[in-house]
């Protein structure tokens, strides 16, 4: 590696807010083959925003929102703030909650008014024993057009569906058209549900999802697909996404993320513009050029 081409390169992505921590990480993005894209947060905005209130029987939207935003008040999740903004606007005032529980992956669990509480995805729903069968063809309905569904038990009961959406970042189709152009196979990966996952997917023209994924698995999904023998880097937002960015040959952290994964990172996005993955990768293939 001359030291001239690294400079050059590293000075290059400097101007574009694509900041190269070290030497290495501008070689190795001239090798990458694969991109693995999180998806709340990387792919979308994430800034959801809830966009339906399904109660089930025995409840009406503001005892639903009520109790939800009591429970998700405690979470520092995204989807949990989206409930809690929602019922602001609507003048929701929640309970305190007791003996909260947050589920990694899941939601979170905690005592309102005397009850138990369950806010999360379906495999949640389904460990606690909440059978929401009444509210399938809502739930079927709302994950095909891309929405996050969460459901409510109480009790051991359901209470309703929560379906949230975040819109996807205006250059996220292009970003994943620029690493095709590039001969690179994109991937995602998320926690959501599949359904939902594939929705997205399908819009972006994304080649493969990896979907239903815990936070602690992220990173041996990674490993999977670098057995194949390519380069892969990992693009991601959360706290969740830090294994997983270790894990990675080029970690790609968005600028707007969480500190942890900023530090993980060897390459962070200043302006968290999906597009700058692909440029990313351009300066990184231009320097090693230059090398040669
Ligand atoms: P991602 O990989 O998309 O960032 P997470 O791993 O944080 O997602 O969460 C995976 C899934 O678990 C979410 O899509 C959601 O269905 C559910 N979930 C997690 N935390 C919460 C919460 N506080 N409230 C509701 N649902 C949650
Ligand atoms: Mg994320």
């Amino acid at each position: 590696a001359t030291p001239t081409a690294i400079t050059v390169g590293t000075g290059l992505g400097a101007a574009r807010g694509v900041l190269f921590k070290n030497a290495g990480a501008l070689e190795t993005a001239a090798r990458i083959r694969t991109v693995v894209m999180d998806k709340t947060g990387t792919l979308t905005r994430g800034r959801p925003e809830v966009t339906a209130i399904v109660p089930a029987t025995g409840y009406d939207e503001n005892t639903l929102l009520r109790l939800t935003a009591a429970v998700e008040r405690e979470s520092g999740h995204p989807l949990a703030e989206a409930v809690v903004r929602h019922a602001e606007q609507r003048h929701i005032t929640a309970p305190d909650a007791r003996r909260f529980e947050n589920l990694p992956g899941h939601g979170a669990i905690a005592e309102v008014d005397g009850h138990r509480v369950v806010v999360g995805n379906a495999r949640l729903a389904e460990r606690e024993g909440i059978d929401p069968a009444e509210l399938d063809a809502r739930r079927d309905e709302l994950t095909a057009t891309g929405h996050t569904v969460v459901t409510v038990g109480v009790d051991g009961h359901p209470a309703g569906l929560i379906g949230i959406a975040d819109a996807v970042r205006e250059t996220s189709a292009e970003a994943v058209t620029a690493l095709h152009d590039l001969g690179i196979e994109v991937v995602m990966l998320t926690g959501d549900h599949r359904a939902t996952a594939e929705r997205i997917a399908g819009r972006l023209g994304i080649d493969t999802v990896i979907a239903d994924v815990l936070p602690e698995d992220k990173a041996a999904r990674i490993a999977e697909l670098q057995q194949r023998g390519h380069r892969v880097a990992m693009v991601g937002d959360g706290i969740n996404d830090a294994p997983a960015l270790a894990r990675a040959d080029l970690g790609i952290a968005i600028g707007t993320g969480t500190d942890v994964a900023i530090e993980t990172a060897e390459l962070v996005l200043m302006r968290s513009d999906p597009l700058d993955v692909p440029t990313a990768l351009r300066i990184g293939r231009g320097t090693v050029h230059k090398m040669r």
